[in-house]
């Protein structure tokens, strides 16, 4: 019988599979689907770092090399705030309302109900449906898929198509994610004593550095990147020093500085700055980098990604995906049913037209890219 796509978003829906969790049970769900489905599936395991055991599944339908992924993750940011149950998938009118309908559970049974239909005979080149853990965290299962598994890695897919959602208009960049944490110890005291080192103090120099940072990002053109809207980092700061109270020093101040690193742009030199002054004056620093995501709007993934769904022309987008990562294994684009604007809200929905469209869009780039 054929997949329906609908009622396998639902069933995903139903299976509570918030970050914080682990996805074993939703991913049992998806690996009894493929299995019942004639693909090879590969399974892989972690402990994330609060020891809550995460599931990854690649899975493969047809023979040989080349071809094309769906890279989708399958966890989903926390359903608090909803004023009705968020694992009780609802249609109402032409939506269907759930947490993970939309980012991204709908557009994973959508990648799946087109690699499902096709005619294993007809493959030229195989098909690989992925589906990663801790995508609203850490990326860690992503990461994992990528480094460590055995089919992706015998696959070697050419083409990638991160199925996140964009009203099924292809994205061909966005921006990403670098944070540097900055710490600095003083010693607590009761100021009646006068014995104490406030960390506030210490670091108060090194904030006034950051802030003229912070101009020079904003009207040095060599920090800017014009494909984006806005074209600059977004350079932020937040501290924290424990809610300290007057009249005690603060033993410890944490500074927090955080950017979004765009495609050939200086983030490295940022970060490297901060950490050469924040480390000249003794305090710890530890840093991050999420990479950006950027293809050519004119390489073969973007131009298939148009032509099977008529958009017009391929877009650069504000927000992050794990095409930062999978982009250095194969050539990707992001297309997806549904809106992302709907994506992380209470009442999270997707358009019933948009999942159905989105089957008909997968299968006719796995007859563009497979047959
Ligand atoms: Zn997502």
């Amino acid at each position: 019988m054929p997949l329906d796509v609908l009622a396998l978003t639902k069933d995903l829906v139903a299976i509570d599979s918030v970050s914080a969790r682990s996805n074993g049970p939703v991913a049992d769900r998806l690996e009894a689907e493929f299995r019942e489905r004639g693909f090879e599936v590969e399974r892989l395991e972690y402990d994330d770092p609060a020891g809550v055991r995460k599931v990854n599944l690649v899975a493969r339908k047809g023979q040989g090399t080349g071809g094309v992924a769906f890279l989708s993750h399958i966890d989903t940011v926390p359903g608090t705030g909803w004023d009705r149950d968020p694992w009780s998938p609802t249609v109402e009118g032409d939506r269907l309302i759930g947490l993970g309908a939309c980012d991204m559970k709908g557009p994973l049974a959508a990648t799946l109900v087109a690699a499902d239909a096709i005619d294993a005979g007809r493959l030229k080149a195989p098909i690989l449906v992925v589906a990663a853990a801790d995508e609203e965290v850490t990326m860690q299962g992503a990461r994992q898929v990528a480094a460590e598994s055995k089919l992706f890695r015998e696959t070697a897919p050419r083409y990638g198509v991160v199925a996140e959602p964009t009203t099924l208009i292809p994205v061909y960049a966005h921006k990403g994610g670098a944070s540097v944490q900055v710490i600095a110890e003083g010693v607590a005291a009761h100021t009646s004593l006068d014995r104490g080192i406030s960390a506030n103090f210490l670091i108060a120099p090194f904030l006034a550095e950051m802030a003229e940072l912070a101009e020079r990002l904003k009207s040095d053109p060599s920090y800017r990147n014009p494909m984006f809207d806005p074209p600059t980092l977004g350079f932020n700061m937040t501290l924290n020093d424990g809610d300290c109270k007057p009249n005690v020093t603060a033993a410890r101040t944490v500074a927090n500085m955080f950017m979004r690193p765009m495609p050939n742009d200086r983030t490295a030199d940022v970060v490297a700055e901060i950490t050469e002054r924040a480390e000249r004056r003794g305090f710890k620093v530890t840093s991050r980098i999420g990479a950006p995501f950027h293809t050519s709007p004119d390489s073969e993934i973007v131009n298939a990604a148009l032509a099977v769904t008529g958009a017009e022309r391929a877009q650069v987008v504000p927000y992050g995906t794990e095409a930062g990562i999978y982009q250095h294994h194969l050539e990707v684009v992001i297309l997806g049913p549904g809106d992302i604007g709907q994506a992380h809200t209470n009442g999270e929905w997707i358009e019933l037209a948009q999942l159905h469209e989105a089957v008909n869009v997968y299968t006719r780039l796995i007859e563009r890219l497979c047959i």
